[in-house]
This record gives C-alpha cells, sequence and structure tokens, in this order.
C-alpha cells in the first residue's frame, strides 16, 4: 500500500469509522423508508432519521424542526437560494452576493440575473472578505435576499457573518449563508445569530458520507418556515419542502459525523490551528523566499493554506507531489480556467497558476507535515 499524506481536507475527507460503524446496519439490515409505518424497519429508520436531526442541530444550536435533509451543499444552496427569491420576488427583485462565492451560489445568481433580478457581486477586499460596511452600502429598497459565504474554500479567510446578520434583521432581508467549509472547525452557534436564515452543510467535509447535507432553515416566532419554493415536488417528505426518499444510511452518517464534530469541536479548533503555525514554519523555512503565502493571517478557517511557489507551475507540482501527498490547485476549475478567488484577491495570473492549497485534517500529527522537511 502507498503511505500517501492527504492534505485535500477542504475539497472532502474520509469517512470517520464510527460514521460508517454507524451507517452499516441502515445499508444492511435497517433498510426501511422512514416514511413508511408500524413494522419495525420503518420505525427504526425514522427513529434513526430523529436522532440524526438532533445531532445536527446539536452541532450549529438550532431547533431540530429546522434541519431540511438535503444531498448536500450544492442542492442546500441551489433550494434557498431559488426557492426564497421565488417567494419574495413581488416584494423587490434585487439581491446580493459576493465575488468569491463558491459556483453553486454563484451561478445561481447569474441564472437569477437572467431572470429579470437585479445582482450585486460584492468584491472582496485582499483578505478575501467583505466588511460589513461594504454589505450595508449595497442595500436598497428593493433588496430582498443576500447569500454571504461564511468561510472560503480556498483561503479559509472568514465573513464578519454576525455584523452582517445584524444589519440584515434591521433591513429585514433574508440572509443566507453557505457555511459548507466551517462546519466543525469553528463554533456555529445559530441561536446567537437570529439574522442569519439559513445555512448549508455538507457531510463529505466534515468526515461523512458524500452525497447528504443540510439546510438549516431558521423558523418564525410560530414555528413556521418561511414561504419557499421546493426545489423538489414530489412525496411530500422534509415538511413538503424536500421529496424523495431520504437517504437514512447517509442521514445516519451526517449525525454521527455531526456528533463527532460537537464533541471535538474545540479540540479540533487547536489541532488545526497548531498544525497550521508548524507547517508554515517548516515551509518558511525550507522554501524561505521562494515561497508566499496567500491566506489571511487572522479571521480564517484553521487548517487552510494557500501557497505560492514562486516560478514553479502548481499542475505540475501537485502532479509531482502525487506519489507521497494529497494537496489541490487551490481551484476544482481546470488550469484553462484559473481560480476566481486567487483572482479576486488581485493575484496574477502567474501568481494563480503558482498556487496550491494544503487543508489539513485534526485527525494528522505534527510529524506527518515532517515531509515537507524532505522535499
Ligand atoms: N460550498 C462550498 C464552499 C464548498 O466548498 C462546496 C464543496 N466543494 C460546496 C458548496 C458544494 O458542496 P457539495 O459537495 O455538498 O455539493
Amino acid at each position: 500500500m502507498i503511505l500517501l499524506l492527504y492534505l485535500d481536507n477542504s475539497a472532502t475527507t474520509p469517512i470517520h469509522q464510527e460514521v460508517k460503524d454507524a451507517m452499516l446496519p441502515f445499508i444492511l439490515e435497517q433498510f426501511g423508508n422512514p416514511s413508511s409505518k408500524y413494522y419495525e424497519q420503518a420505525t427504526t429508520a425514522k427513529e434513526a432519521v430523529k436522532v440524526a436531526r438532533s445531532q445536527v442541530a446539536k452541532l450549529i444550536n438550532c431547533n431540530p424542526s429546522e434541519i431540511l435533509f438535503t444531498s448536500g451543499s450544492t442542492e442546500s444552496n441551489n433550494f434557498v437560494i431559488k426557492g426564497i427569491t421565488d417567494q419574495q420576488k413581488t416584494k423587490g427583485r434585487h439581491i446580493i452576493t459576493t465575488n468569491v462565492e463558491h459556483p453553486s451560489v454563484l451561478e445561481v445568481f447569474k441564472f437569477l440575473e437572467t431572470l429579470g433580478f437585479e445582482v450585486t457581486i460584492l468584491p472582496v477586499n485582499q483578505e478575501g472578505r467583505i466588511t460589513a460596511n461594504q454589505f450595508k452600502d449595497a442595500l436598497k429598497p428593493e433588496t430582498i435576499f443576500a447569500s454571504i459565504q461564511w468561510g472560503n474554500n480556498e483561503l479559509g479567510s472568514l465573513n464578519p457573518i454576525e455584523e452582517i446578520a445584524k444589519i440584515s434583521l434591521t433591513n429585514k432581508i433574508f440572509l443566507h449563508s453557505d457555511a459548507t467549509q466551517v462546519i466543525g472547525k469553528i463554533e456555529v452557534n445559530l441561536e446567537e445569530i437570529p439574522g442569519l436564515n439559513s445555512i448549508s452543510i455538507s457531510a463529505h467535509k466534515f468526515f461523512g458520507p458524500k452525497g447528504v447535507g443540510a439546510l438549516f432553515l431558521r423558523k418564525d416566532q410560530y414555528e413556521l418556515f418561511p414561504s419557499i419554493t421546493p426545489l423538489l415536488h414530489g412525496g411530500g417528505q422534509e415538511e413538503g419542502l424536500r421529496s424523495g426518499t431520504l437517504a437514512v444510511h447517509n442521514i445516519v452518517g451526517l449525525g454521527k459525523a455531526s456528533e463527532i464534530a460537537s464533541k471535538n469541536l474545540t479540540g479540533h479548533i487547536d489541532q488545526l490551528n497548531s498544525l497550521e503555525s508548524y507547517l508554515v514554519g517548516v515551509l518558511k523555512e525550507k522554501f524561505g523566499s521562494n515561497i508566499k503565502f496567500n491566506q489571511p493571517s487572522s479571521e480564517k478557517i484553521p487548517g487552510i493554506i494557500s501557497v505560492q511557489f514562486i516560478g514553479l507551475n502548481n499542475e505540475i507540482l501537485v502532479k509531482r507531489l502525487s506519489p507521497i501527498m494529497a494537496v489541490s490547485t487551490g481551484s476544482a476549475c481546470s488550469s484553462a480556467k484559473p481560480s476566481h478567488v486567487l483572482a479576486s484577491i488581485g493575484l496574477s495570473l502567474n501568481e494563480i497558476r503558482q498556487t496550491i492549497r494544503i487543508s489539513l485534517s485534526p485527525y494528522i500529527e505534527k510529524d506527518d507535515l515532517n515531509i515537507f522537511k524532505n522535499l
């Protein structure tokens, strides 16, 4: 077996052993449909979904009834952006986002523009984030909706989401945040951010399975969801908002991954911070002026490093490193389409083409990173 150091945890993570163990019975003997009734497999499946809903809710501190299971963050982003704007379009047609969002946000905004919405795409600063004032200045009487990423997948930059949410609440704007990259890596306490109406979550980014995620959708004081047009119509699962037989094994996996993330949050944050500063030190010592870091030095997701190897092509570098470690070019896009995130912080095409992203896991040790000393 090849010993490969996996350092592409922002792209995806391996399934945690306990997550796999929790899922297996629901792939095998407990195969029931949670919408069926009375017999054992059905009630067991229903109960397992209920437990998972509570586990996810606990991780982000919301009510379990505010969790809707989806296939992942791409779906959650599409669902809430299309579903809310569709319902509110008679109130106004101005919507706001940022230029470093994941394509599952940006492309939806571009699509909505073709439907007649007026789109403002806020440019981030050199640290890869917007300011609360920038958000405030962008508001118009017709603004109905904003989608502002919580933390960035390439740079780790965190947006001032609490401040943005306060402004949003005052101005009665629906605020969504793509929280895909921050779950399990920073504290997310939704009870303390009442102005944040929804967030997207994806299990495979925090040691859960692929193909499952959630949309947190805040209910009002009467415990009612906001009006939202479903993305998937059908059998009426998930309170009629997301039809389709629930993927019980995957949902159980998401629940277990959430439970593990809740239990270990502080320890994981400390470990990621410590690994990050260790690796930055090792890289500086080994490569000196031949490297340059792109990520901000504070207010960031711990464990994401974006680094330029001056004069080297990132595709060639990532390929050369691939027998011993997995890192990425910092963008899922092809080399023909350079990272829109790195371009947004003012990097030249040349600088983008020499950047790699290293995204750490709390389950590795400092010693593992000594591999960089021998490159
Ligand atoms: N948003 C962000 C910030 C992401 O990093 C990703 C995954 N690359 C997604 C959304 C999409 O998530 P999923 O894979 O669950 O569709």
